[in-house]
């Protein structure tokens, strides 16, 4: 059960540097995570504790998992996985003993990141979810914050937490001691936008003339993974004309595209 719904990667292959337009996330992300890490005896001579754990919160597709990612990769962590969505469907009855389950992998890993994605899964508000009756998330949420309780020699595992639906939150997991750091994660601007083409399309054949400033100013309201898809697509459209250089039209196709795409799967979810 533990290997299907846990994802557990020796220092995964993301970088800093792949991540574009959240320089002051990074930051907090480094402050928070990357330097209890690398530095304990700095908070001890000091005298104050890190943080408990840290929560990202923010749109789909904006670069969360990229920045626990990067943090594992930058510390030679291991980056532990887990959505909260399977912690509590995918097993049912299994979702306390998973979480213990995470915390023990963990411990065996040292140093580890694990990360929690869709934490709003196992810690929504009673009265805004219809699941969070459910004795199962319930129990599922306890077993999480007594872990994070319990954890006073945390040692080198750090713990992050991913939602999309930060007003859903039981306030009880944001409380000290538990995710006490927040951190906004929102879509890119358009000077973010124009760096997230820059880094997809690092590895591209993009012919000379490809504006990449008037491509974010046209990519308004796309996430960073938006971005990645028009990049990806605007490569099968070259493909598809048998070219081997992306030329701006490619791109501009690839973006009515993904739009059209994303229309069409939020009408599938209506
Ligand atoms: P979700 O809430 O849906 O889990 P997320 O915020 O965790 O989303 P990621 O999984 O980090 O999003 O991003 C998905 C993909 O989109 C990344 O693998 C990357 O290719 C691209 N991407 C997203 N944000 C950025 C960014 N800020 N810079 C560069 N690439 C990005």
């Amino acid at each position: 059960v533990r290997a299907r719904v846990m994802e557990v990667t020796e220092s995964p292959e993301v970088s800093y540097e792949d991540i574009g337009g959240l320089e002051e996330q990074m930051q907090e992300v480094r402050e928070t995570v990357e330097m209890p890490l690398e530095k304990p005896d700095a908070f001890e001579d000091v005298g104050i504790d890190p943080p408990s754990g840290v929560l990202l919160y923010g749109p789909p597709g904006t670069g969360k998992t990229m920045l626990a990612k990067a943090v594992a990769n930058q510390t030679d962590a291991t980056f532990i996985k887990m959505a909260g969505s399977e912690l509590v469907h995918k097993f049912i009855g299994e979702g306390a003993k998973l979480v213990r389950d995470l915390f023990d992998v963990a411990r065996e890993h040292e140093p580890a990141v694990i990360f929690i994605d869709e934490i709003d899964a196992i810690a929504a508000k009673r009265t805004e979810s219809k699941t969070s009756g459910d004795a199962e998330v319930q129990r599922t949420m306890m077993q999480l914050l007594s872990e994070m309780d319990g954890f006073e020699d945390r040692g080198e595992i750090r713990i992050i937490a991913a939602t999309n639906r930060f007003d859903m939150l039981d306030r009880a997991i944001l409380r000290p001691g538990r995710f006490d750091r927040l951190i906004e994660v929102p879509k890119p601007n358009d000077e973010g936008r124009e760096i997230i083409f820059d880094i997809h399309t690092r590895d591209m054949n993009v012919a000379d003339g490809v504006d990449f400033a008037q491509l974010a100013d046209d990519a308004e309201e796309a996430s960073g993974a938006d971005i990645k898809a028009v990049c990806t697509e605007a490569g099968m459209f070259a493909i598809r004309d048998d070219r081997t250089e992306i030329q701006m039209q490619d791109f501009h196709n690839a973006w009515e595209k993904v739009q059209a795409d994303s229309d069409e799967t939020d009408d599938i979810s209506k």
